[in-house]
């Protein structure tokens, strides 16, 4: 096996073992290949592994590096997990097929506009500001309940609620409250987990997890 391989493997036994434990499917969990700042051969290595799900912080980087390869694997999917501007939503629609990193009204708008244009409506998840940080990406919990109403009155398909804890010794309780909220919500998708903490994230309810330096180094 290569070492992209074994990586990947490790990881999805990771996936698996978590999911064993609480009781979950193992194929409940999506699991996303952070790609940002790695090459085309570095994530080539990992779709020849069978990775087909890749995660982007950022529209320009994506845009540069994502086109040619798309074409050489048009199955692969891509997922914007970073925070967006508005004037990059026609350049996001035309890439990702799902967005993690909806968190605003204008977003919203400017993603439905960029989606009809293109012709192609990206799925999405409302970002919680889940640990109420004042620097952070997110819609604030207080808002969040007429934020779904806007994102649910658009034609924009919701899949669920995606955080990013407070950096700190523990994410555990962030992803509880988190997967609290999007039952209360009446929503699967719970897109929470990265490198260090992707197994607490599985064990607590997460249909996708965000893995990006486990996977690449
Ligand atoms: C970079 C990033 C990840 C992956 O982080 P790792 O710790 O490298 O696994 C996940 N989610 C978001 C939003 C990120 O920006």
């Amino acid at each position: 096996m290569t070492d992209a391989a074994s990586r990947l493997d490790s990881i999805h036994q990771g996936i698996s073992d978590a999911a064993r434990l609480a009781r979950r499917l193992p194929e409940a969990v999506t699991l996303v290949a952070v790609s940002k700042t790695r090459s085309a051969a570095e994530i080539e290595q990992l779709i020849a592994a069978g990775q087909r799900d890749f995660g982007e912080s950022r529209v320009q980087e994506a845009d540069a590096k994502w086109p040619a390869l798309v074409e050489r694997y048009p199955d692969v999917r891509l997922h914007a997990i970073g925070r967006l501007q508005s004037n990059k939503a026609e350049d996001a629609v035309r890439l990702f097929g799902t967005i993690h990193s909806l968190d605003r009204s204008s977003l919203l708008r400017a993603l439905v506009q960029a989606g009809a244009k293109v012709g192609r409506l990206p799925t999405v998840y409302v970002q919680v500001n889940i640990g109420d940080e004042q620097q952070k990406g997110g819609v604030a919990m207080a808002d969040l309940p007429g934020f779904l109403d806007q994102v649910r009155a658009s034609p924009l398909p919701l899949a669920g609620l995606m955080a990013i804890p407070p950096l700190g010794p523990e994410p555990s309780p962030y992803f509880a409250l988190l997967a609290k909220l999007a039952r209360r919500h009446k929503l699967d998708g719970l897109s929470i987990g990265m490198s260090g903490d992707y197994r607490a994230a599985v064990m607590l309810g997460a249909t996708v997890v965000r893995v990006g330096s486990a996977l690449f180094e």
